[in-house]
């Protein structure tokens, strides 16, 4: 809430230009941050114009991890920057694709809503696109709406269209328009080129949009001229034409850069905003941390979607705040699950510090992980499951010490020993969609175990992503070997956290706890994981122990 009663929401708008993949997602988190960091109430919204009701049944190869709310909202990766960046949970209200805006257009059609009328992008799309803006008026001071794709797609243009007219009705005091664009150095040429920036505005103008501030990501500083030729050309004030430097370390130094910029304030000066004091020291700090730090350690990331890290963004994001916590660099190498066998297995994990076996769904690579996991048991290295990594764990723990050769999850095989199973409830459901456990639920966690000594609290929340659960059938017989159940649903129904007795660190856990990381503060488990693969067992460490 606004702590001004008089204050109006700001809508402040980010497309993008020339080509994707500029970093738009974080230049939107970065200037939330630093206004939020200016004592200003932030929310963000990012608007994806491609026609899946919802990312989460588009394949994590081709577009990322699907980034799960509290409210169980599958939502596109640049919902998890924005709340790495701004620190708090955000919701269903923050993503909308085109997707979702024509199937409630449609489905309000379909019972007649419109009274005949006939129903048309302006402005009933368009209508349905400014209600979902507006729906934090009032709410926060400022609300950032970042517009996938780039200007020209013919999918985005619906949002193009609702950014201008809301231009148009809110005025320039209360709305902003920023655009993010590329300007190449072209080697042969010995120079940056603007051509491409200047076409890009161009074609915002044609839709009626002129940028108010332009951030021209390059690979190196724009001199003045540049950035003079660009304001003229463009017809942008000279002092905001922005550059947008690579970051040679880490993403989260982008908000420093653009507070040395003077970014934040450029915005509030535009529309007429008294300057407050920017508090960046603590933020300055964990920087340093990522960037200079005392320790290093090396975690295999064991997993199937290995060939595109944005797969598994937001765990590799919560091992930058973890590291940055543990003052230690966190190098993780992704390791095909698929090329881990008996043979394999101490050639590839021999000398990292610690393994994670990830999230994921379908059988393959499956064998792999759980011949990782019986290999960090054996030889107590640090060991974390997400989600299809705790199972895995479950079903080798199952297999390689409570004898049962055949244990395995439902999901892959039906055998006697299905240790990780639908629920009874769950098999009646057909629909697959309606079997899935997603968004945020309660765990109790039992004292004195690793999850507790992590959490330091026994009431936690975390958000969860799955259909197949620990078969309760199986739960004695695991506990009679040495499982530990160190976490429940609070009816104690549900296993949430399985740790091992007599090993230095293995947790295993059913939800997403990456998915709750945030910069600065990190995550509980992550930041102990990363503790202990300071002291790990790996194999360079007990070659040291056997020499002394
Ligand atoms: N495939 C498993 C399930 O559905 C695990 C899912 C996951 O790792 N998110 O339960």
């Amino acid at each position: 809430m606004s702590k001004n009663e008089k204050f109006t929401t700001k809508y402040v708008f980010i497309t993008g230009g020339v080509l994707s993949s500029l970093g738009k997602g974080i230049a939107s988190a970065s200037l939330g941050l630093l206004l939020q960091q200016r004592g200003f109430s932030v929310t963000m919204m990012k608007l994806d114009p491609y026609i899946n009701v919802d990312p989460g049944t588009m394949n994590p190869f081709q577009h990322g991890e699907v980034f799960v709310t509290d409210d169980g909202a599958e939502t596109d990766l640049d919902l998890g920057h924005y709340e790495r960046f701004l620190g708090y949970s955000l919701n269903k209200k923050n993503n909308h694709t085109t997707g979702q805006v024509y199937f409630e257009v449609i489905t309000k059609e379909r019972k007649g809503q419109y009274l005949g009328k006939t129903v048309q992008v302006i402005p009933h799309i368009t209508d349905e696109i400014k209600k979902r803006i507006f729906s934090f008026e009032g709410e926060f001071d400022f609300v950032l709406i970042e517009i996938g794709g780039t200007v020209g797609d013919i999918e985005s243009l619906p949002f193009l269209e609702a950014q201008r007219q809301i231009n148009l009705e809110l005025g320039s005091s209360r709305t902003i328009n920023l655009h993010l664009t590329y300007v190449p150095y072209i080697k042969s040429a010995g120079e940056v080129k603007t051509k491409p920036t200047q076409h890009s505005v161009k074609t915002l103008m044609e839709f009626g949009i002129r940028p108010d501030i332009l951030l021209c990501r390059s690979e190196s500083k724009l001199s003045r001229d540049v950035r003079q030729k660009i304001a003229l050309f463009c017809s942008v004030e000279e002092n905001s034409v922005v550059e947008v430097v690579d970051v040679d370390t880490t993403i989260y130094e982008v908000p420093i850069m653009f507070a040395k910029r003077g970014l934040e304030e450029i915005v509030l000066k535009k529309l007429n905003l008294p300057e407050s004091k920017l508090e960046i020291e603590t933020w300055n700090k964990f920087v340093n941390r990522i960037k200079s730090p005392k320790h290093e350690v090396t975690i295999a990331l064991v997993g199937k979607y290995t060939k595109y890290r944005d797969s598994y963004k937001s765990i590799l994001e919560a091992f930058i705040h973890a590291g940055s916590i543990n003052n230690t660099r966190v190098n993780v190498e992704l390791i095909n699950a698929e090329s881990i066998n008996e043979e394999t297995v101490d050639e590839i994990l021999g000398n990292v510090n610690g393994i994670l076996v990830g999230p994921g769904f379908g059988h393959r690579g499956i064998e792999g992980k759980i011949t990782a996991i019986k290999y960090v048991r054996e030889h107590n290295i640090p060991f974390f499951g997400i989600c299809l990594g705790m199972q895995c764990a479950v079903i080798e723990f199952a297999r390689n010490v409570c004898n049962m050769a055949d244990a395995n999850s439902g999901e892959f095989d039906k055998s006697e020993h299905n240790v990780i199973d639908l629920m009874e409830e769950q098999k009646k459901v057909t629909n697959k969609g309606g079997t899935m456990r997603l968004g945020a639920y309660p765990c109790t966690i039992e004292s004195g175990t690793k999850a507790f000594q992590a959490y330091k609290s026994k009431d936690i929340s975390e958000r969860h992503r799955h259909r197949y659960e620990l078969n309760n059938n199986f739960k004695q017989d695991l506990i009679a070997s040495g499982m530990i159940m160190s976490g429940h649903s609070p009816d104690g129904n549900l296993v949430e956290i399985v740790e091992l007795k007599n090993h230095h660190w293995f947790v295993g856990v059913q939800f997403h706890p990456e998915l709750k990381s945030r910069a600065v503060t990190g995550h509980p488990l992550f930041i102990s994981f990363i503790k202990a693969t300071l002291q790990s067992n790996n194999k360079t460490n007990r070659n040291k122990k056997a020499e002394n």
